[in-house]
């Protein structure tokens, strides 16, 4: 067997260090490759991130940014078979490593999606809504978010050494974070062949990603309130590292993600017999056995109602007996092995421990038949099912993680005591409820919310389609309270934001709008002869305005209208009902008629610049107009946003005001243009 010299990537060049560490094959045990990081200097390492990398990424824009990552997906993609052929050897079956790879490029491309959908095409985001601070508007405040100047340091669990990596270089590097990356030693191999993947797209600017394939030595030491570490492992090690005294001392930002005791309810309603209690023993043998029970999300404590423990027990044996535990090479195996015999030796010392308060009703400790040959020296262990009787006496089973294929069956009263059981964990990554019941969950959301990060419901009608208690997906948040580490990752641009500093601007609103780029109420407008729909986005300047006539609104109009579009609610055709509300004290136009008359007044209908318009946001009506009121619009650009080389998007702020200068309608119309 050829072994791997597992190399780091630092300051623009491989590095390969003089003392390597060994590092067995989960199968067999032989040496498959060797790994150290002593001689870096971790220093210069984190210098030339910041100096090389962020700078070069934060010259970049969001969409910039976000094509690159979608480029570095799509490279994963295209060498995926070798970083099949090479994860064997972790111990995971092709089906686990499909979660590892193409799971991790698909972080990518939703990161990259997100952010092109979502984020504007420049490098500062705003937060929420312009605060006028003064009487006479000369004040005002919002907040924004800006990129940092530091660098983003990710150290990785050893289970997911390919998507726990790619799940954070994406949003990290989407918010112009350059990053260096610290897998875990014993799967560090895999990781660093995608690593070279990505680095052979020659896109990444230099400084951008660096790989650290050994221990950190005193990287930790130079980092400052700029710079963020996100920790995924043991809540051991996250410890230790978050009283680290430059973590301390620097503020640095400190996310992680770590050991968690999660659960899965099976709802007092699913008796057997149900689709849900059959979906209710599926999950859970499934959970015990992708990538060998070593995942952060997998159920660790099923809690069935105590009249139903012997039937899932039964249910959930037969369905274990029928996984096959071997090579995982071979087709006919569903699960592998643990990634080491350390982690085996670990999973069995906390069995041991859990077996003080709990049996073993499913697997043995010392189980040796496994499907292939030559796996003596291999990590194999069979599914463990164990089940407590008493849960509340059973502290080892909601306080320690047996991070391979362990789960322990409890019965619980009422779903009072569920809720209890579930938050006895102190925190979790995922619960997930199986039940056709709303009442049940809704009760389950309400008495638990707060202690895990993601709640599942699974049932007969979102089955097929679920993707299941475990998947955690890149547009929703990963991360849980307490045990679970406190952190939060991925969520869409939520991730991005998180890596980036929100701050709060005070200034006049001229200055504000000047730095963020867009019009703000109360800025100045420019007008001119040349309408703005006869502007290309290039020519059209922020602020430019068009102010349309007067039209006045008729009775004749509105029901008209109301005719025409069906819309004949009272407000607008019942005088007597109308003028009796507290809200209109008489008959009004339809709001959508104020919208159709704005469109009216400020379209100029030719071919040109705009090509069409796809939406409103933030529609609020304020005032009512009455039969006879007048009105007019003032159409303002108000940001723009190149979505390609072909065209982009405009948003113009509309001000309808009526004839007394009240506002009427305030709302943002978003059209697509030509450059
Ligand atoms: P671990 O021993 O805590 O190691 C995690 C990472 O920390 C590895 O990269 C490790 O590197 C590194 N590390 C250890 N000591 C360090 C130090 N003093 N300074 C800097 N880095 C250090 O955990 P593990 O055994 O790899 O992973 C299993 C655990 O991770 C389980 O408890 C599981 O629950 C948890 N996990 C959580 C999640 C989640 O998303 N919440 C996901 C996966 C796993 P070396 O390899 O060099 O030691």
């Amino acid at each position: 067997m050829v072994v791997r010299t597992v190399e780091s990537f630092a300051e623009g060049k491989w590095f390969r260090s003089t003392r390597l560490s060994p590092i067995e094959s989960a199968i067999n045990g032989e040496i498959v490759a060797e790994t150290g990081s002593d001689g870096l200097d971790f220093g210069a390492m984190v210098s030339y991130a910041r100096n090389s990398g962020g700078s070069a990424l934060r010259a970049m824009t969001f969409h910039q940014r976000a094509n690159l990552v979608k480029a570095l997906g799509q490279a994963i993609g295209e060498h995926k078979e070798k970083l099949y052929e090479m994860s064997f050897d972790t111990g995971a079956t092709r089906a686990d490593s499909w979660i590892d790879i193409e799971g991790g490029a698909g972080t990518l491309f939703s990161a990259s999606n997100k952010a092109k959908r979502e984020l504007p095409n420049s490098n500062i985001i705003i937060d929420g809504e312009f605060e006028p601070l003064s009487k006479s508007g000369s004040f005002a405040g919002l907040h924004i978010y800006s990129s940092k100047q530091g660098v983003a340091v990710h150290i990785n669990a050893y289970n997911f050494p390919i998507w726990g990596m790619l799940e954070k270089i994406g949003p990290s590097l989407i918010a112009g974070l350059p990053v260096i990356v610290k897998p875990a030693q014993q799967t560090g191999y895999i990781a660093e062949a995608a690593v070279r993947i990505m680095l052979a797209t020659g896109l990444l600017p230099d400084g951008a990603l660096q790989l650290i394939s050994g221990s950190t030595g005193d990287l930790l030491d130079h980092l400052t309130g700029q710079d963020s570490v996100a920790f995924t492992g043991s809540a051991a090690t996250s410890e230790k590292l978050q009283q680290h005294p430059a973590i301390a001392r620097e503020a640095v930002l400190f996310n992680a993600e770590r050991d968690s005791l999660n659960a899965s309810i099976l709802g007092p309603d699913a008796m057997g017999g149900t689709p849900e209690f059959d979906l209710f023993v599926k999950e859970v043998a499934k959970e015990m056995t992708v990538k060998a029970g070593q995942k952060c999300t997998a159920i660790r404590r099923a809690l069935v109602p105590a009249d139903r423990m012997d039937e899932v027990q039964d249910a959930l044996s037969r369905r274990l007996a029928a996984t096959i535990v071997g090579d995982p090479r071979r087709d006919d195996v569903r699960m592998g092995a643990l990634v080491s015999r350390g982690q085996r030796a670990d999973v069995l010392g906390k069995v041991a421990l859990q077996a003080k308060v709990a049996d073993i009703v499913f697997g043995s400790l010392d189980e040796a038949n496994f499907k292939g040959d030559g796996l003596d020296k291999g990590a194999f262990l069979s599914p463990l099912l164990l089940r407590a009787d008493d849960p509340w006496k059973a502290s080892a089973i909601h306080e320690m993680e047996a991070f391979g294929p362990v789960a322990t069956l409890m019965p619980y009263k009422d779903v009072d005591d569920a809720i209890a059981l579930a938050n006895f964990g102190q925190g979790s990554l995922a619960l997930s409820v199986v039940s056709h019941d709303n009442d049940v969950v809704r009760q389950i959301v309400s008495g638990a919310g707060s202690f895990h990060g993601r709640m599942v419901f699974i049932n007969r009608d979102c089955a097929k389609e679920s993707t299941g208690h475990g998947t955690p997906l890149p547009v929703l948040v990963h991360g849980g309270p307490g045990r679970a580490g406190g952190g939060e990752e991925q969520g869409g641009v939520r991730a991005v934001k998180h890596a980036m500093q929100r701050s709060a601007l005070q200034g006049t609103p001229d200055m504000l709008a000047a730095i963020i780029g867009e019009y703000l109420p109360g800025t100045t407008q420019t007008t001119g002869d040349v309408h703005p729909f006869r502007k290309k986005m290039s020519e059209l300047e922020i602020g430019y305005t068009f102010n349309s006539a007067w039209r006045t609104v008729t009775l004749e109009d509105i029901e008209h209208f109301a005719h025409f579009t069906g819309d004949t609610f009272y407000a607008h055709m019942d005088e007597v009902a109308a003028a009796a509300s507290p809200i209109f004290g008489g008959r009004v136009a339809h709001g959508y008629l104020i919208l159709s008359f704005a469109a009216g007044l400020f379209v100029d209908p030719a071919p040109g610049p705009v090509l069409a318009n796809f939406g409103l946001e933030r529609l609020r009506f304020v005032k009512p107009l009455k039969p006879g009121d007048s009105m007019k619009v003032a159409l303002t650009a108000k940001s723009k946003s190149l979505r390609n080389a072909e065209m982009g998007e405009v948003r113009w702020s509309v001000l309808v005001t009526n004839q007394g200068d009240d506002v009427v309608a305030t709302y943002d119309l978003l059209t697509m243009n030509t450059p």
